[in-house]
């Protein structure tokens, strides 16, 4: 199938690893024009900018740190210089924060976490609605996570966050739906990436894992990046304002699987 990316000007937040890495190399490979954001490994996402030029596509870099305004502001600045615009958005970086129950958390920590996950996601979507809206093409794409709906204890500024972002998705999708601009989340389970790697790279975290997958097998980078590719192309034209889980079924709980 065409996914009709060839051309496409496209931003992956967090682009320089795990996921964000995975969504800017396969955009690349769909033809789009792929800017990848990062905040402090210039040479991964050199790395990453080299891989979609050497299969012949286009790419950019962009240091920015997404709670920065005026960096944020400078980036699609950028991208109106470079490519005169923007058409899709992905925002992927993001940080789960260290683990303490919410009465012992450091609330500087615990902001930090909204910043990043939500106020630097709203900061980049608004750059982005900006120039969408008056072109009445565009897709912002939101990585939430399962935790936008299964609580996870010790980390409540993480799916505070989450649950915030899936409903700002909703509200901006309201917004833009009639100027022709999609906006969708996209919501991964466990997916091998460095965010999670101490529990990938244990054993008895692992076991635990597993019970909680009725696909019995951790997500793969690709997983999700080829469901990104999707619904940020016109194959998921007539997809807003709503979740995609891509998490072997793991909201589909499967500790009720014997009944009882
Ligand atoms: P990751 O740590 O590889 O990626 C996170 C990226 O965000 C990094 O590149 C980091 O540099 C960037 N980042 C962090 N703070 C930033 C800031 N202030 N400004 C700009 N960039 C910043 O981990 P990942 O698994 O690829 O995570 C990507 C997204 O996917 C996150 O939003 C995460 O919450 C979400 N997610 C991941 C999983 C999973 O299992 N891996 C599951 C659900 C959701």
């Amino acid at each position: 199938m065409d996914l009709k990316l060839a051309g496409k000007r496209a931003l992956v937040t967090g682009g320089s690893s795990g996921l964000g890495e995975g969504i800017s190399l396969a955009l690349g490979k769909a033809g789009a024009k792929v800017a990848v954001n990062y905040r402090s490994h210039p040479e991964a996402a050199d790395a990453i900018k080299g891989q979609i030029e050497t299969a012949g596509g286009e790419a950019t870099t962009f240091q920015a740190d997404v709670t920065d305004s005026a960096g944020v502001a400078a980036m699609f600045a950028h991208l109106d210089s470079q490519w005169g615009g923007i058409d899709l958005l992905v925002n992927c970086a993001g940080i789960d924060g260290p683990r303490a129950d919410s009465w012992e958390c450091d609330p500087d920590q615990w902001r930090r976490v909204l910043e990043i996950n939500l106020i630097g996601a709203f900061s980049c979507s608004r750059e982005a609605l900006r120039r969408m809206i008056p072109q009445k093409s565009g897709v912002v794409l939101n990585i939430t996570s399962v935790h936008e709906k299964i609580a996870w204890s010790g980390y409540s500024a993480y799916t505070a966050s989450k649950a915030g972002l899936s409903m700002l998705t909703k509200t901006m999708a309201q917004e833009a739906g009639p100027h022709g601009v999609r906006v969708v989340s996209l919501a991964p389970g466990a997916i091998r990436t460095p965010i999670n790697k101490s529990v990938w790279s244990d054993p008895a975290q692992m076991k635990d894992l597993m019970s909680k997958i009725p696909l019995d097998r951790i997500g793969e980078v690709d997983d999700v990046a080829k469901m990104a590719v999707m619904l940020l192309s016109d194959a998921a034209g007539y997809v807003t304002g709503t979740t995609v889980f891509v998490d072997g079924g793991m909201t589909d709980y499967p500790s009720f699987e014997q009944g009882g």
